[in-house]
This record gives C-alpha cells, structure tokens and sequence, in this order.
C-alpha cells in the first residue's frame, strides 16, 4: 500500500485496489432489504462465508467485486469505504432483481438458473460440470467444480430451455429497467460443437420471447471446431461472442489450460481467431485473458495480436479462488496492473477497440474502466 497517494484516485482506480487488496472483514456491510447477495455461481476467492454482496459499486456507478482479506486496511463501513481511518467514498451495492425472489412453475426459486451480474447483466450459466474436471485437465484458475459442490450447491447444474425461458419471462415481466445485456456462460462440453448448439437453443429461445425489450445477448464459449458451426454463431447467433484463451505465452497456456491445449489446441485458438474475425464485425469477438498469469510482454503481444484483428482484450484480474489449482497464488501487484492497463488503453485506441460491456463494464475486469480512460 506504500507509495499510494489516495488524492489521485478516481472510481477506477479505487477499484483497482480493491481488487488487489480487498477489504478487511472487520468491515460492517450488514446488507439491505433490497440489496443483491453473492450467489456463488463460480468465481469465488472469499474463504469467509455469511451474506456478501454480490459487487459493490462506486461512484460513477462502477461495479467491483468484493473479497475480504484479513490484514488489509480498506474497509466498509456502513456505505462508507474508508482506507485507514480515511474516508474515501459513499458506496452501494447491487441492487437485487426481483426475479431473484420468485420461483418457477415447478417450485424451483428463480435465482438457483439465473442472477443478475452487475448493474446491467442477466446471467445464465449453463453446463455447471464442465469435461475438463474428471479427466484433471481444467484450467488451473477455475473453481467451478469446487463452488459447485461447496457455495453453489442448490444450484441447477444444467437448466434446461424451458427453465430458462422462465427465468428469464420473470426478468422481462418483473426486472426489465435493470438490464440490457444477457450473458450466457458453460463449462466445456464433451464436443465444442454440440455445446453450442445447445448454448445457442438458450440464446434462440430468449430472442422468441423478448419481446420489444432490447437485449444484446453475449456468449461465452470454447471456440467451435467446425467453420460451419462458427459462421452459423456469426449469422445467426448472439451479438457478441468471447473465446477465452486465457494466456498468451503458448508455453504457459498450456500448462495452465491443459484441457483447452487437449481440446482445441494452441495454435488452433489463433486460427479461429482469424476465422472469426472475417465473419464477425469489429469489436463483436472478445478474447478473453486472466491476467496476472504470464508477463507483461507476452500478455502486450496477444493484445496486438487481437487488436490487429478488430478484437478486444478483456483482462479478468487473476483471483486466487478457493478450490482451484491456483489458490495460493499472489494476486497481480500494481505495478504490473498499471503496466498492462496503460497498454490495453493505447492498443484500445490504435486499433479502436470497444469493451463487450461499455456501460457498467464487469465485477473483475477494468476494460471498461480503461476505455472510459480512468487510467490514461
Ligand atoms: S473451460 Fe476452464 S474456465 Fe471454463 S469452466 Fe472449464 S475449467 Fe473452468
């Protein structure tokens, strides 16, 4: 925390730091009535349990993701968030959808097959056992598998269609003004193909029932293996499209992505890449990286590499998440953060690159942050 002068900081730079050093858990966020609690889909790096909110959000309506670390001297106390005995800034939280709180036809609450990201983002998960687990080959961050049988647990593993399309009506009907995106995540499936089809049934059947709400809908996937697969997705599929590769470095991709090495491979990331860059429009493909698992150059050259391509980086800022293979693995320290933020702004600028969530951005990245220039 040396060397940081808090006059300098704006909301995303006040973000930056909490995502590198947390708040203490002597803080006191007694959550609200109307207030949205962390459901524990997957990302987690909170080893203390109880009601947490789901993000917080700084002025200028950034959105953050909260974790708690013993011995760090941010806190919240109230909606205040104070660095020492320093107060810095009133904060919210999410608020919470009211979808959350109803239940399917079958009895079934809502929020087990769908919750709110953020302040903008209805958020599915599909395909919560993802192939690379049982055969040990997943991503060396990932703890899917973990919050599934601990935090998640009560979670609906694979929803359905029609449980979606439910969700989602309760959404449309009851939660309509707090979102403007759908975002459509799964865990690998056995053939890459086949997984987005069925990804693209979800995503078919929710443009059915939209209605006149505009909804941009985003999905994240494993790349397809069949060209036909990929134009299909780019003529007929969602609006924008991530295929996280994760780590650039070719060596380090694949010891931290042993199952996406075995499925798709290297080299065969980048051609689809390629591929997807002709069929797609410019800044409709994201690549997507955890950052803080490679060095800077490497990381700079795959943002160029993209950039040239018309595609955006999005840095998801590394989380040593309970469960996973990298658990007790530092978080990035500001000095790279910064380095890397100033190169992701000026590759964003060269190549004019626009965030897949440019409005409220995402709880553990700073794209949006950096292309709104907080870091310029
Ligand atoms: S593909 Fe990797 S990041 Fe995605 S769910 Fe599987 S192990 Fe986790």
């Amino acid at each position: 925390m040396e060397n940081l002068n808090t006059s300098e900081l704006n909301p995303g730079k006040i973000k930056l730091e909490l995502l590198i050093n947390g708040i203490s858990p002597d803080s006191n966020i007694q959550m609200r009535e109307r207030e949205a609690p962390e459901r524990f889909v997957y990302d987690t790096s909170n080893k203390y349990r109880g009601v947490l909110p789901s993000e917080i959000i700084l002025p200028d309506n950034i959105v953050s993701n909260i974790y708690l670390r013993e011995g760090s001297d941010w806190s919240i106390q109230g909606r205040m968030l104070k660095k020492g005995n320093q107060n810095l800034c009133e904060v919210s939280f999410t608020p919470d959808a009211k979808f959350t709180k109803m239940n399917l036809k079958s009895g079934m609450p809502a929020s087990k097959v769908a919750v709110m990201y953020g302040l903008d983002i209805f958020s599915v998960f599909l395909n919560k056992t993802c192939v690379y687990f049982p055969e040990d080959k997943e991503c060396h961050f990932c703890s899917l598998e973990y919050t599934r049988k601990n935090s998640g647990k009560g979670n609906v593993v694979n929803p359905t269609v029609n449980q979606v399309a439910e969700a989602f009506q309760l959404a449309l009907d009851h939660d309509s003004e707090l979102f403007n995106y759908v975002m459509v995540t799964s865990g690998a499936y056995r053939c890459p193909d086949k997984g987005i089809e069925k990804q693209m049934a979800h995503i078919q059947m929710m443009k059915q029932i939209q209605g006149r709400k505009n909804v941009n809908y985003h999905l994240v996937t494993i790349p397809p293996k069949s060209r036909e697969i990929l134009k299909q997705l780019a003529e007929q599929g969602p609006d924008t499209v991530a295929f996280d590769i994760e780590v650039f470095n070719p060596n380090l991709f694949r010891k931290n992505c042993p199952g996406k090495e075995t499925q798709i491979g290297y080299e065969a990331y980048l051609r689809i890449f390629e591929d997807a860059a002709k069929m797609f429009p410019d800044n409709a493909v994201k690549a997507g990286f955890v950052c803080g698992l490679e060095p800077i150059d490497s990381l700079v050259e795959g943002m160029e590499f993209f950039g040239r391509l018309g595609i955006p980086s999005s840095l998801n800022i590394f989380h040593p998440d309970v469960g996973s293979k990298l658990q007790d693995k530092q978080r990035p320290d500001r000095g790279y953060l910064l380095e890397i933020l100033k190169e992701q702004a000026r590759i964003g600028k060269r190549y004019n690159l626009i965030p897949i969530f440019p409005v409220h951005g995402r709880r553990s990245s700073l794209d949006t942050e950096v292309h709104k220039g907080y870091f310029q």
